[in-house]
């Protein structure tokens, strides 16, 4: 039994009162036997995509992909997506069937999709449908291709991502023949649009425990992100690193806990500056001066070509920009960096210093844990007091300014004189004394300037 919630049973039922058969299929059914809840329930019937948009000619419809037999239903609000029975016609191009054809039968429909535990459908009435071992590769968590995998990778190239991204969000390991195959075809992943292989990636980058599939998988990964390349076997030859800069990048991800995609990015990325940074001094120790500025340019690079959004950039860029600063346990400094920040990103920083501290050598991991410690302390008082650490927290603004007279560049000038005096413990944040100090300020300022 597999519970279904009320709008894709509706869904189920319309379908079957108009006489047409219509099973759950692909992810919900393969989470829910996991035991898991769905994101969502899609459909698949032997009704064309005329005859669902009729079925529902009471409910609100998108005609989402008509020529692929896909129609949104939306029962209570949710979206639910039907698609018509189809087999994929000749692939040419290692992306898209040339073209889809109709089928009455339901084994055809679920032989197209990509993976076993990707390929059962259910329905109430007659329960579960898997042709292809499914369940069997389900309780030995196996990602297993349906069908030849070379064949499956020619025909659709996404689909050597997809099986590590399966693997990474579901904890499974990749079955052996499936394996090889995906090491043999991933040059076909050049042929597909790097906006399918950011989304496979980043969700890849967020399951439970991507650093050993990323390790065992890094000739594919290489295919899209060439740059990564460099970090592998690059020693370091400083006794803070018992490890080479690719395998340090895979502990300092391993350690990040949260499903953050910005952070699990940076703890990724934030390296790979390095070896292009490298020099041994006549000591033989090696230094890589400037790398997080040099890690910063290969990886806005980098999420540029795969048309990464911006606000997952910034964040990751600034968590790579300072992920070597040095924060000092002291109420002023946090303040500061919060003011820089945000507090989210100055939280993401803290995490992604504590897990870049974990892949340092034994030695000198608990030091500076401890002191990323006692500065998230910090920070949080900071919160909890509700102290002042940015310009939108000072009790004068910029309106206070151009009343005192100044101008252009001048008002942000002395905001931040003031902002800085307030962190620094020297003014209270009080609009009567900032406006007192700002006057001083404003005499010493025109002073120094004649
Ligand atoms: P998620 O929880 O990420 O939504 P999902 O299994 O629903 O997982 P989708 O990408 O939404 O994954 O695809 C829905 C279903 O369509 C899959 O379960 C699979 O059966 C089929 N499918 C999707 N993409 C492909 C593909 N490239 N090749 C073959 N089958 C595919
Ligand atoms: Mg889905």
């Amino acid at each position: 039994m597999i519970p279904i919630p009320s709008h894709a049973q509706t869904v189920l039922t319309v379908l079957e009162q108009n006489g047409y058969d219509a099973y759950l299929v692909g992810g919900c059914v393969r989470d829910s036997l996991l035991g898991d809840t769905p994101s969502d329930y899609d459909i698949t019937t032997n009704a064309t995509p005329q005859q669902v948009l009729a079925a529902f000619s009471a409910y609100h419809t998108v005609e989402t992909g008509l020529q692929h037999g896909t129609v949104t239903v939306v029962v209570d609000s949710v979206p639910v997506e039907v698609t018509t029975f189809r087999i994929d016609g000749d692939y040419h191009d290692n992306r898209r069937p040339d073209c889809v054809t109709f089928t009455g039968n339901l084994r055809d429909d679920l032989a197209r999709r990509d993976f076993t535990v990707n390929a059962m459908a259910y329905r109430p009435s007659t329960g579960l449908v898997d042709c292809f071992g499914g369940q069997q590769d389900l309780r030995a968590r196996l990602i297993r291709c349906v069908g030849v995998p070379d064949i499956r990778f020619g025909e659709d190239a996404l689909r050597i991502l997809r099986a590590l991204r399966f693997a990474a969000v579901l904890g499974f390991t990749i079955e052996p023949e499936t394996a090889k195959s995906i090491h043999k075809n991933k040059l076909l992943l050049n042929h597909i649009a790097a906006e399918r292989i950011q989304a496979e990636f980043f969700k890849l980058l967020c399951g439970i425990n991507p650093a050993p599939l990323l390790d065992e998988y890094r000739d594919v990964l290489a295919v899209f992100l060439p740059e990564i390349t460099a970090m592998f076997g690059f020693a370091q030859h400083t006794k803070y690193h018992d490890s080479d800069v690719w395998r340090h990048s895979l502990r300092a991800l391993a350690s990040i806990e949260a499903h953050s995609l910005p952070l699990r990015l940076a703890a990724f990325l934030h390296d790979i500056g390095k070896p292009a940074c490298f020099t041994m001094d006549e000591d033989g120790i090696g230094h890589f001066y400037g790398h997080a500025k040099q890690s910063v340019e290969l990886t806005r690079n980098l999420l540029n070509r795969l048309k990464c959004d911006n606000a997952t950039k910034h964040a990751v860029l600034t968590l790579i920009e300072y992920h070597d600063a040095e924060l000092a346990p002291t109420k002023k400094s946090v303040k500061r960096w919060l003011g820089r920040l945000g507090p989210e990103l100055f939280f993401d920083l803290l995490r992604l210093q504590a897990a870049d501290s974990k892949a340092h050598a034994a030695p000198y991991v608990a030091p500076r844990l401890h002191a990323l410690g006692q500065i998230r302390t910090l920070a949080q008082e900071v919160l909890d007091e509700g102290a002042c650490f940015s310009l939108r927290d000072l009790a004068v603004n910029g309106r206070d300014m151009i009343t005192l007279g100044l101008e252009g560049r001048q008002i942000g000038a002395a905001l931040d004189y003031l902002l800085t005096l307030v962190i620094d413990g020297a003014a209270e944040n009080e609009k009567t004394v900032l406006l007192h100090a700002v006057q001083g300020w404003i005499e010493e300022t025109h002073t120094s300037n004649t």
